[in-house]
Formats: C-alpha cells, structure tokens, sequence
C-alpha cells in the first residue's frame, strides 16, 4: 500500500535521505530503525508532507503522494505522530482531537465526531479528560494524545516516530498492546523506534537505515543479526 522510491532529501550539502527505496503492504507493520542522524524522522517528513523531497517517489495504494501538501496526504489516510509532539496548546485535548478528524480521510462533525474524538481519548489512556488541555498534561500524556489525533482520523498508513520513548515498562506494555489492536484494526504501520522490545513484539519485518542509506530490509531477527547492521549502531 505504500511504495517509496528513490527518495532523497538534501538539506543544504547533507544528503539526509540518500535514494531510499522499500514497499509496505496493507495490514503490515515495519520497524524504521538506524542511529541518531540516520534519516528516519526525515523519511517520516516525507512520507507525511511535512518536507517536500529533492527527489524520488511515494505512492500510496499507486497513487502518488509526493509533492502533495500535508493536509492533501492527511486526507488520504496517512496519519503520524511526531517526535517532538505538536500540539493546540489553547485547545482542549477533545478540540485537538477533533481537529485532526476534521482534517482526516472521513471528515466527521457535530456529535459524530466528539463520539469519535472521546473513543480515541479513552483507547490511548486519556478518558474522561477531553475538556483538559494540553499544558495540563505530562509529556508522556501529550504523546498519548498525538496518538488519539492519529488513531482518531482510522488512518489506512499510520507512521509512529519514537512514539513510546520515555515510557515506564507497565507503560510500555500497555502502548505495544495498543498499537498491535490499531495494527488489527487493518491500519498498515511504519514504527520509528529505539526501544527493541517493542520492535520485537511488533514488527516481523524492519529496514534499517545508517547515514541516509538503506543498509537492511528484512525479517527482524535476520537484521538484527546483519554484521553491518551492527557496526552501523556500534560506530553511531
Ligand atoms: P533520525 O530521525 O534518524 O535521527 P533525522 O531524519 O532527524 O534523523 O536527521 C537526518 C539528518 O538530517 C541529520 O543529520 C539532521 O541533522 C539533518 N536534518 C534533519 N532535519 C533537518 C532540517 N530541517 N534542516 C537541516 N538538517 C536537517
Ligand atoms: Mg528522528
């Protein structure tokens, strides 16, 4: 369902993604792994049209993406969280949500849509506090409800960045769980992340990335075990 090709971005002389190409199917969940710097939250950027690519292609269910606006891809079913949260500060937690169905692939309004925006509340942990906002809530609550803006719009490609970092392990059990329902629910996931309980329990498959460059793709036991996927980490 996702198709990316030859995809490049130069920011200035660094060639932060370097002809990066790999295909996602419908229903499947990927880990995007590599070290600091490598390019993932970039590759993120670009899938999602929050940075316009120098070169390449993604296609989601073959029809291109790339050069489109955020808000175009938004409405095509591509939902992400960020790893620095983005937020309303002003709004309540429910108006952020709702925000982000409004902007979704099936707009909702009225009461439809608080049904939907308080149902994503109380699926990442947040219930009952739709009419908090946002500088009332910790950063790991700020992250629960970037997740309750993504889950909320029933993304087709949900692309989670380093999503569950700083989780406690009750925490953590509790997001892997919760990503593996969304996964049941038919949404296909791309998962930047660092933590490798997480990846283990929830991507069959991962491609890592060292200095812009794709070095892996593969079954997740395999790449962990690549030499060179190895050095990549152990030389940062
Ligand atoms: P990762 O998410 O794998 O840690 P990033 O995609 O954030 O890596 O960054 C890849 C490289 O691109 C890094 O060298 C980073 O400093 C650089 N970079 C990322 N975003 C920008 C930007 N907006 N402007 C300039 N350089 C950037
Ligand atoms: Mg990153």
């Amino acid at each position: 369902m996702l198709e990316v090709r030859n995809l490049t971005k130069r920011f200035g002389g660094l060639l932060a993604v370097n002809n990066v190409s790999f295909h996602l199917k419908t229903g499947e969940v990927v880990g995007l792994l590599g070290p600091n710097g490598s390019g993932k939250s970039t590759v993120m950027n670009l899938i999602s049209g929050a940075l316009m690519r120098s070169a390449g292609e993604v296609r989601v269910d073959g029809q291109r993406i790339d050069g489109e606006p955020a808000h175009r891809i938004a409405r095509r079913g591509v939902a992400r969280t960020f790893q620095l949260v983005r937020l309303a500060p002003s709004l309540s937690l429910r108006e952020n949500v709702l925000l982000s169905v409004a902007f979704g692939p099936e707009p909702l309004w009225g009461a439809d849509a608080v049904r939907r925006a308080d149902a994503a509340l109380d699926r990442v942990g947040l219930g009952g506090m739709g009419d908090r906002r946002v500088p009332d809530l910790n950063y790991i609550d700020q992250k629960r409800l970037e997740l309750a803006r993504a889950i909320a719009t029933r993304p087709r490609l949900l692309l989670l960045d380093e999503w569950m970092a700083g989780l406690n392990p009750t925490e953590l059990k509790t997001a892997i769980d919760l990503i593996a329902s969304v996964r049941d629910g038919g949404t296909t996931i791309l998962l930047v992340e660092h933590i490798m309980e997480a990846v283990r329990a929830l991507c069959p498959r991962c491609i890592v990335m060292q200095a812009g460059v794709r070095i892996a793709d593969g079954p997740t036991a395999e790449v962990l075990a690549d030499p060179q996927v190895i050095d990549a980490y152990l030389g940062g």
